[in-house]
C-alpha cells in the first residue's frame, strides 16, 4: 500500500506508516519506496505509532520495466539471493519462456536456478532436464516433485545459510505447492493483522514467507509478468554462447543476416547453435531494443 507497509519483526508482522524522510526520498527517486524483501528501520513512538524510517541498501533488485507511464520501473523484490524459475514438467515446458525468465533473472543480480517440478507426471524427466540445461548455461537445473517429495532436498539446499529465494514462473507451474512442501505445512493466505486497535481479519496474500527450517521465500504475483530491461545485460548473461559468437563476426554491428564472415550464421549452418535458441535470442533482443527505444523517447 502507498504510505503503509507490513513489516515482519521478531514479534510478528506490524503495520508501519512511511516517515516524512522516506516520502521525500520517494518523491525524487521512484525506487526509494519499500518493497518485498527490503530491510527496514522502524521507529516506535510513545503514542504507539510505528513509522518506517529508512531502508537498508539493496544487494539485488528485481525491477519491472514499465511499458507505459513516465516513472522508471518499479522494484518488485529486493535482496533476493536466488531466483528459482519454477516450471512444471507437464505439460511439456516451453524452453523459450525459460530463456526469457533466465534473462530477467540474470539482470537482477540474483543467481538463477531452474526448478523443474511435477516430476511424478512424466517418465523422462532427466532428458527434459538435459534439454533445459543446454538452454540455461551457467544456471543449475533441478528436478523435483511437490507431490512425492522427490528432489526436494536439492531445492531446500537453495535456502541454505538463510538465503532469500524468489519464485518466478507462470501461474499453475507449481510454486505454491513447492513452498508448502518445503515448509512441511500448508501455509495460510489469510493473516491476522491488527491495524485499527480492535484487531480484525484482513485478507492478505502472503508474499514473503519465512520458512520454519530457515530461509525466506518471496512469491510476488507481480514477478510473473515482468518484461526485459533495456540494458540487455541479462540477455548477454543468459546467452553467453551467442554473445561470444557475435564477438567473432567480422562486423561489430553484424545483424547476422547477410553479412560476410558471420560467426553466428556459421554456427547455425554447422549445427553447433540450434535454430530454436537463435530465434529465441532474436525475439528477446527485439524486446530489449524496444524497451531501450521507448526509454530514449522519454528523455
Ligand atoms: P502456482 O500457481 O505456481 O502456485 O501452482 P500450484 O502450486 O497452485 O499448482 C498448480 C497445480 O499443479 C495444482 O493443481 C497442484 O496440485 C499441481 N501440482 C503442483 N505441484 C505438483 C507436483 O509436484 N506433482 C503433481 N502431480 N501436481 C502438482
Ligand atoms: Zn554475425
Amino acid at each position: 500500500d502507498k504510505g503503509l507497509a507490513t513489516v515482519l519483526t521478531e514479534d510478528g508482522p506490524v503495520r508501519a506508516t512511511w516517515s516524512g524522510a522516506l516520502l521525500a526520498a520517494i518523491a525524487s527517486d521512484a525506487h526509494a519506496g519499500p518493497c518485498t524483501g527490503d530491510w527496514a528501520v522502524l521507529r516506535y513512538w510513545p503514542d504507539d505509532r510505528i513509522t518506517l524510517e529508512c531502508l537498508a541498501p539493496r544487494r539485488t533488485a528485481i525491477v519491472r520495466a514499465e511499458v507505459s507511464g513516465t516513472s522508471k520501473g518499479q522494484v518488485l523484490a529486493a535482496n533476493v539471493d536466488v531466483i528459482a524459475i519454477v516450471v512444471g514438467l507437464h505439460p511439456e515446458p516451453n524452453i523459450g519462456r525459460i530463456e526469457r525468465f533466465l534473462a530477467l533473472a540474470w539482470e537482477s543480480g540474483a543467481r538463477p536456478v531452474v526448478v523443474l517440478t511435477k516430476s511424478d507426471l512424466v517418465g523422462d524427466a532427466d532428458s527434459v532436464a538435459d534439454d533445459v540445461a543446454r538452454a540455461a548455461p551457467g544456471a543449475d537445473v533441478l528436478v523435483c516433485s511437490a507431490t512425492t517429495g522427490e528432489g526436494l532436498s536439492s531445492v531446500r539446499a537453495l535456502l541454505a545459510g538463510d538465503a532469500t529465494v524468489a519464485l518466478l514462473g507462470s501461474s499453475g507451474a507449481g510454486k505454491s505447492s513447492l513452498v508448502n512442501a518445503l515448509a512441511g505445512v500448508e501455509l495460510l493466505d489469510v493473516q491476522d493483522i491488527r491495524d485499527d486497535g480492535k484487531g480484525r481479519h484482513t485478507s492478505v496474500r502472503r508474499e514473503l514467507i519465512v520458512l520454519p527450517g530457515g530461509g525466506v521465500v518471496i512469491d510476488t504475483p507481480g514477478l510473473r509478468g515482468i518484461g526485459l530491461q533495456e540494458s540487455g545485460e541479462g540477455l548477454a548473461a543468459a546467452f553467453p554462447d551467442i554473445t561470444a559468437l557475435a564477438e567473432q563476426c567480422k562486423f561489430k554491428d553484424c545483424a547476422h543476416v547477410t553479412e560476410p564472415d558471420c560467426a553466428v550464421r556459421a554456427a547455425l549452418e554447422d549445427g553447433t547453435l540450434p535454430h530454436r535458441r537463435y530465434e529465441s535470442w532474436t525475439k528477446l533482443q527485439r524486446e530489449a531494443a524496444f524497451m531501450a527505444r521507448r526509454n530514449d523517447l522519454r528523455l
